[in-house]
């Protein structure tokens, strides 16, 4: 198991657009560890600079403690897998899984026994011999995971590799590549703009936005308890509340004084709380922290239900599973819990 330790890393690929700032981040051994961002704000550059494919400006990356960053590709043990599958179309998939292994000028019987295993282990040994156009995409994709996993890399790279998948492959998908990555105890750095799939796999991910890493956190801490407004927005719906506090427990809203858990020690001032829709109660009584809203939208999902409300002149947004019938214009009393109210930088 491979531990990656990035160190001011930067990169600016046109002179004065740095596209990664001064960047700081720790991989523990057996990891599967999410970047997660919006597009462009320079995951694949991060890759890259990885797996040897792109220079970094600056900066150093050690894997298991010993400087790789000068190191060509073929000598630091990451194989990467794209979101176009970048298989050979004329050669078969026994061919394609085997290829780093021969490049590498292992012996044929290793070869054949690396090439089964990788292929048993993305449920694929029954098309060795198949060619690649005559596969379906998810079944690429595992021809693709197979090859980059036949030649047991010290870490392993994924750059968006469902997103040309469709909606339900791609959630089974999801499961299998977590299952591998835990099975072979892989270290393996996945990148994603795809929030649900973040919070889905992995064990920790970064937000990273514009070059800079936000917040890295596990996906209940991040979701749960985000430390800034991009970082609440980007893994979700949130309401955000503004408001003045007077650094002894009263906190100044639109809705009034509101308490909310995480204002104590906060200094005198400014201070915005986000609280998730979902964590709001639509009650039938007014009393503690409960605001009068005017039910003025709905939007039903199947699983749930997207009120949305009024107060104040503002949109709040509440979500309810096995929501009862709400008639449009009335008002309703909004709980909004003091432990669920997230204070934000
Ligand atoms: P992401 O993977 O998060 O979408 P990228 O790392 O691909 O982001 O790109 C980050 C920024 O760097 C973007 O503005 C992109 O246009 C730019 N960029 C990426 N690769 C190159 C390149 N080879 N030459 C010039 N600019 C690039
Ligand atoms: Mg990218």
């Amino acid at each position: 198991m491979t531990s990656v330790e990035i160190r001011g890393i930067t990169k600016s690929y046109q002179p004065g657009v740095p596209v990664l700032k001064p960047l700081d981040l720790v991989v523990n051994p057996g990891e599967l560890f999410f970047l997660l961002g919006p597009s462009g704000c320079g995951k694949s550059t991060l890759l890259r600079i990885l797996a040897g494919l792109v220079e970094p400006d600056a900066g150093s990356i050690r894997f298991n403690g010993t400087e790789i960053t000068k190191l060509p590709p073929e000598k630091r043990r990451a194989a990467m897998v794209f979101q176009n599958y970048a298989l050979w179309p004329h050669l078969s998939v026994y061919e394609n899984v085997a290829f780093g292994l021969r490049a590498a000028g292992e012996k044929k019987a290793d070869i054949d026994r690396e090439v089964k295993a990788a292929l048993e282990l993305v449920r694929m040994a029954e098309y060795a011999d198949r060619r690649i156009p005559s596969l379906s995409g998810g079944q690429q994709q595992r021809v693709a995971l197979a090859r980059a996993l036949a030649v047991k890399p010290a870490l392993l790279l994924l750059d968006e590799p469902l997103s040309n998948l469709d909606a339900r492959l791609r959630d089974t998908m999801r499961r299998e590549i977590r299952r591998i990555c835990k099975e072979r105890q892989l270290t393996a750095i996945y990148v994603t703009h795809d929030r649900q799939e973040a919070l889905s796999m992995a064990d920790r991910l970064a937000v990273m936005d514009q070059g800079v890493i936000r917040q890295i956190d596990t996906p209940e801490r991040a979701y749960n308890a985000p430390a800034e407004k991009f970082v609440a927005s980007f893994l979700g719906d949130a309401n955000f509340i503004e408001g003045e506090y007077d650094g002894a427990g009263r906190w100044n809203t639109p809705f009034g004084v509101l308490a909310c858990d995480g204002t104590a020690g906060k200094p005198a001032g400014n201070l915005c709380a986000m609280i998730r829709p979902e964590r709001i109660r639509i009650g039938t009584e007014l009393g503690m922290n409960t605001i009068p809203a005017v039910l003025t939208g709905r939007s039903f999902t199947g699983e749930s239900c997207e009120w949305e409300f009024e107060a104040a002149g503002r949109k709040i947004v509440v979500t309810e599973s096995a929501p009862p019938e709400r008639k449009l214009g009335e008002t309703f009393p909004l709980l909004l819990p003091p432990d669920q109210l997230i204070v934000l930088q």
